[in-house]
């Protein structure tokens, strides 16, 4: 089967770190793999070619690929535009278009990289937690919602949250099915004790979980969790929440590695076709100097593999690659230190198809 792959480059950083996740994908094509790439504009350089974030162009592209990798969107030559043409619109537009409602965000910490999180070395050293967030859901989505002047004449704003049984099920089922790709731990992360929405939330995953008896599930109150993730973030494998929680969650664990330019992501929807990107933005302070870390968009790749194509062999090989590389020393600006050997974005890319 060929896989097809639409590649959205986007702004700043974007075009750089995509450049080195491609020669990765390189190295498996020529030795086999079969898979096509069919690039197209998001973001800014969207609205530069087309006037809109997520032209009906791109649209077409991402519509009929198996998957699609994004390497960031946003530059503040941008800023002042209305907001349904900002870039960020355009992330908005493709999670919505293509019914991405599951987003997994990794936070590993490699021990070469220890003492790069703020928290002492010993609790985060070799970190390796996955925190599945609902996202198109929640208070972010529910209606009723808006600002209006009450019964009282006092101006008030209010949101709605709320989950249909449904959402909570799909993303449930996404959750349980990587514990089984991992450590079968899955710890769910509601408000249940005062918020009716995620007591339902809670019932809801304890029944699905009759469906992975090998998964040991536990509930954790989301304050709770949040200063788990601090004291004893290892205690985790996998966390689930709902939209809200998970926004704040799953940022708070992503500095607990303290190295923005290592954090993969992706967003996947029920046929496991699936947005790989960094976690990070579009750097425009860096841009176009080739000092970017290639690494987290490398990591997408990885995911990509395992998620989209159900190919844990070639993600564990990019993922040994990396390691390989970081225990060499080799290291972008982002996360130097003392005694390292510092390469650039390219270097980097370079290295990592040599460990390949
Ligand atoms: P940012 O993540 O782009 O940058 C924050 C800091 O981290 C900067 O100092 C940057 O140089 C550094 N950094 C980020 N990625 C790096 C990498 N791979 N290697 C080395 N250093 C790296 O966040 P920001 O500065 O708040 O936002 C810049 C632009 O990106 C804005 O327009 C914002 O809207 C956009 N943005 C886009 C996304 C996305 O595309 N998913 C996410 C966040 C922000």
């Amino acid at each position: 089967m060929t896989m097809n792959i639409a590649v959205l480059p986007g702004d700043g950083i974007g075009p750089e770190i995509i450049k080195q996740a491609l020669r990765v994908l390189d190295v498996l094509k020529n030795e086999g793999m079969d898979m096509t790439f069919t690039d197209a504009p998001l973001g800014g350089q969207a609205y530069d070619q087309y006037g809109h974030p997520y032209p009906e162009f791109t649209q077409k592209i991402c519509r009929a690929a198996d998957a699609v990798l994004l390497g960031a969107v946003g530059g503040p030559q941008y800023d002042n535009l209305d907001r349904p043409l900002r870039p960020e619109r355009g992330l908005l537009g493709i999670r919505k278009d293509l019914g991405l409602f599951a987003n997994l965000r990794p936070a590993v910490l490699y021990p070469e990289l220890a003492n790069a999180s703020t928290l002492k070395p010993e609790v985060v050293a070799g970190l390796d937690i996955m925190i599945v967030r609902e996202l198109t859901g929640d208070v972010y989505f529910g209606q009723p919602r808006g600002m209006r002047v009450n019964e009282e004449g006092e101006r008030e704003g209010f949101n709605t949250m709320i989950y249909k049984e449904s959402e909570v099920r799909r993303i449930a089922h996404v959750a349980f099915g990587i514990a089984m790709k991992r450590g079968k731990k899955l710890c769910s992360v509601d408000k249940a004790n005062v918020l009716e929405t995620t007591e339902f939330w809670k019932e809801i995953v304890i029944d699905v979980a009759k469906e992975y008896p090998e998964v040991e599930l536990s509930h954790m109150y989301v304050d709770n969790a949040a200063m788990q993730l601090i004291r004893n973030p290892k205690q985790f494998d996998v966390m689930v929440t709902g939209n809200i929680f998970g926004d704040i969650l799953s940022d708070e664990a992503s500095m607990l590695t303290g190295s923005i330019g290592m954090l993969a992501s992706a967003s996947l929807n029920e046929t496991k076709k699936g947005l790989y990107e960094p976690s990070h933005g579009s750097a425009p302070d860096i841009a176009g100097k080739n000092l970017a870390n290639p690494i987290a968009t490398v990591l997408s790749v990885a995911m990509m593999l395992r998620y989209t194509f159900d190919n844990e062999a070639a993600a564990v090989r990019i993922e040994n690659a990396i390691k390989k590389v970081l225990a060499a020393g080799y290291r972008t600006g982002d996360i130097y230190e003392e005694g390292m050997k510092r390469v650039s974005c390219s270097e980097m890319g370079d290295q990592i198809v040599a460990a390949l």
